[in-house]
């Protein structure tokens, strides 16, 4: 459960007309009532739906719109048009809806009542076509938007409604939120650098820069009790080493970590930010870099990008906002050496030390060992492995005139062999459609090297999200090939220069 988190429900709203009368406009009223309730019981519904009065006039259109963009809680509309709702109706309220906007496509009536069915019937059930209308001014309107078409008790339906609403959370997440940054980026690396201003115009979240010494004036505040009790829970929930638990040789190690993390917490907390970045090359008077620090950090629900990537750290955050709840967890991610095999090629996936153990498969261990990179002391981290299962790696990249938001379906699998010499936490995965074509399409679309993996999240949710961003979405995936991908990036260069003509960024 992530601490940090903003209230947030979701408006259900029904489009009409006073051409029908009031009785039929208070069945509508009911109907609306029934189905957003429905959805608000789902059981895999995140998010609380509450209904809002049916809409019949561009005035009553437009406050609504106007009191949903102004409503902080608000994260987002569902549009449903029950009976035709005229669409010139919306143009006023669609402009100025600053929400997540899903256009669900359904009826109350699943049935058509084939020996009874009349003109009353006809008139109340009419979403076959008021739905048509309110699609067609979303498409002349270029309206950034989710359509989900289904009967509304559908289990189909309710998970593609809840993937958006997980979207639309990671969304309101980022609205105002803020990253800090210790220290710059690694020297001489491309893509994790990138325009912070763009980000921030576009995204809604703030990336401001601290010194080190920071973070290490907060880890000197940090009371020997609190170290005491933390190193006790270190005990209580991993296997520690023998020479770092109390009364180990080195001990002193595991609480500089302890003090770390402390140091860390309560900086992010007094500085409202809910992710940070630091680089081994930037670590002047922490002695050394933080491992399991920032690995319970991730835990706890904060965003991480190492070697200064701001742009993962807060994909990151958004990611873990949106798998809030649900099985399977998320982490900053790198691909970092293979396995090429003809058997099966397949990557290693894991960082110096900083992978969260929310992916952990068992009890992770804390370890200390050499870094070989940075010149600091020796720092401890958890080791462990992730389970099998499907998987996503995501990678927003800033490719100059927009961000790209690349997504790469993976399978991942247990190691062939056990790994005991390698002394960092890992996953090993196959990615789709197989490692070659996925590989090279996603050299071809510019993704970074670290990446947002998670095995609570499905690529739908990160499309959704990046729907709802208004930024650039390829899916490397079952049925991707090199030659289309190209082709689309292609077209997707020419769409994106033109796109501020068409009303649509
Ligand atoms: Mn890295």
């Amino acid at each position: 459960m992530i601490s940090n988190l903003k209230p947030i429900e979701i408006w259900f709203a029904t489009g009409s007309q006073h051409l029908y009368g009031p009785e039929t406009l208070k069945q509508v009223a009911a109907h609306s009532q029934s189905i957003a309730q429905g959805l608000d019981a789902g059981p895999d519904i995140p998010l609380k739906v509450l209904f809002k009065p049916i809409v019949t006039t561009p005035e009553e259109i437009r406050a609504l719109c106007v009191e949903a963009s102004n409503s902080p809680q608000c994260g987002g509309v569902i549009a449903w048009m029950h009976t035709f709702s005229p669409a010139k109706m919306w143009i006023g309220g669609l402009s100025v809806l600053t929400k997540p906007l899903l256009h669900l496509h359904t009826q109350f009536n699943r049935d058509l009542p084939w020996g009874k069915i009349d003109m009353d019937f006809m008139n109340l059930n009419q979403a076959a076509h008021g739905d048509r209308e309110f699609g067609f001014i979303g498409a002349r309107m270029r309206i950034a938007r989710k359509v989900v078409v289904g009967y509304w008790e559908d289990g189909d339906v309710h998970a593609r409604i809840a993937r958006w609403m997980r979207a639309a959370r990671g969304w309101h997440d980022w609205q105002g939120a803020r990253f800090a940054r210790f220290g710059d980026n690694m020297r001489f690396v491309a893509v994790t650098e990138g325009d912070k201003v763009a980000a921030e115009i576009k995204l809604g979240y703030m990336v401001n820069g601290y010194g080190i010494g920071d973070l290490v004036a907060s880890m000197d505040a940090v009371p020997d009790a609190q170290i005491n009790e933390l190193c006790a829970q270190y005990e209580r929930e991993y296997e520690v080493s023998e020479e770092l638990k109390t009364g180990g040789a080195r001990h002193e190690s595991l609480r500089y970590e302890a003090r770390i993390e402390l140091g860390l917490l309560s900086f992010l907390e007094e500085n409202g930010c809910v992710g940070f970045t630091d680089s081994f090359e930037v670590l002047h008077g922490v002695q050394q870099l933080p491992g399991l620090a920032t690995q319970r950090v991730m835990a706890a629900g904060y965003g991480f990008g190492g070697e200064g990537d701001w742009k993962t750290c807060a994909l990151l955050r958004a990611m873990k906002v949106m798998a809030e709840g649900l099985d399977g967890g998320t982490s900053f991610m790198e691909d970092y050496t293979y396995h090429l095999h003809s058997d099966a090629h397949q990557v290693l996936g894991a960082h110096m030390l900083e992978i969260c153990p929310t992916i952990a498969a068992a009890r992770p261990k804390v370890e200390i060992h050499p870094l070989g990179i940075g010149g600091k002391a020796d720092p401890v981290r958890l080791v462990f492995d992730t389970p099998s299962g499907a998987a996503i790696n995501a990678s927003l990249v800033d490719v100059g005139n927009r961000f790209r938001l690349i997504v790469n379906e993976v399978e991942v699998v247990a190691p062939a062999q056990a790994l005991p010499n390698l002394p960092v936490a890992r996953a090993i995965w196959e990615p789709k459609p197989d490692f070659k074509v996925a590989a090279a399409a996603w050299i071809w679309a510019g993704g970074a090297h670290h990446t947002g993996f998670s095995l609570a999240l499905d690529a739908e949710t990160l499309e959704d999200f990046a729907e709802i961003a208004g930024v650039e979405f390829l899916l490397i995936g079952e049925g991707t090939t090199v030659r289309e991908l190209k082709q689309q990036l292609r077209t997707n260069e020419v769409y994106y220069a033109l796109s501020q003509g068409f009303g649509r960024s």
